[in-house]
């Protein structure tokens, strides 16, 4: 794959959250190939510690992070050491979320619905607050959605209308923060990663979602990893307010 990607990066700084696995990390990794320079971060030191290993062995500029996304303190490290190591940011990642809930909306609890909030919208929100004063002209954003936003799912309905405020939440922010800085949302469909082993491990559920896609497979990270590296380079310099839906053709209207 690597003889294949541009070098859209080079000289840049590009913050990724929950990247020491899944869709964050092949971002963190598909951005690094291109030639920036990456920040990576999670909650746990040790998956940290890992995932920097891995991408510093492929020969990569990365540094990592801890940062719980819902922790003010993190966040504010998270902005601060980036700044401290290499002195400005030119793309930040919002890509952590949670799903602590299979419950129907009208039975979730409430300290479930503030959790989902918390981490889903309000994080990426004061996230970029604390990055905001750093960026700059050509500065870029990507928020991670899902194919969720725009089609409710048993098991995630609450998880998916949080996904549908960050449609919302990018278009808001890429009219807050024109002209000089780009806002834009990836939403994906199904990638076999922990948080969708629920679909993806079980061979019956994980046949039923590969079919309904007309491309008849599963997406894989490196597939959100390529729509989530166009919406925040220069390729994508016309573009703001949008969200790349990278879910195989499933339909995707509001
Ligand atoms: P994943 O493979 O399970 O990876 C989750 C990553 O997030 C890990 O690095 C984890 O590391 C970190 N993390 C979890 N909670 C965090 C928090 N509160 N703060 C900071 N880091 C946290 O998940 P994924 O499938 O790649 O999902 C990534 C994004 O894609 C999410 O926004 C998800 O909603 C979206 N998405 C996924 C799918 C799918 O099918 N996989 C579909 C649509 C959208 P630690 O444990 O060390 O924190």
């Amino acid at each position: 794959m690597a003889q294949k990607i541009w070098r859209r990066f080079e000289g840049k700084v590009a913050i990724v959250t929950a990247s020491t696995q899944g869709i964050g990390f092949a971002i963190a990794e598909r951005l690094g190939l291109e030639g920036a320079s990456v920040v990576i971060s999670s909650r746990k030191q040790k998956n940290v510690d890992e995932a920097v290993e891995m991408l510093k062995n492929k020969g990569l500029e990365v540094f990592g992070v801890v940062c719980h996304v819902s922790n003010a303190k993190h966040r504010k490290d998270l902005i601060q050491k980036t700044i401290d190591k290499y002195g400005k940011i030119d793309v930040v990642v919002s890509n952590a979320a949670a799903n602590p809930s299979v419950d129907p909306v009208l039975l979730t609890q409430e300290s479930v619905l503030d959790k989902l909030w918390e981490i889903n919208v309000k994080a990426t929100v004061l996230l970029l607050q604390e990055a905001a004063p750093h960026l700059q002209k050509g500065s870029s954003i990507v928020i991670i959605s899902s194919i969720a936003a725009y089609n409710p799912q048993p098991a995630m309905f609450m998880y998916g209308v949080t996904k549908t405020a960050l449609l919302g939440l990018a278009k808001a922010l890429a009219t807050e923060m024109a002209p000089d800085i780009r806002v834009n949302a990836v939403a994906p469909g199904s990638v076999p990663t922990n948080f969708a082993a629920f679909i993806t491990k079980d061979e019956a559920v994980r046949k039923i979602a590969e079919e309904k896609t007309l491309l008849q497979r599963l997406g894989t990270a490196e597939d959100m990893a390529a729509a989530a590296a166009f919406l925040a380079s220069d390729d994508a310099s016309y573009i703001t307010g949008e969200t790349i839906v990278v879910a195989g053709g499933l339909p995707s209207r509001l």
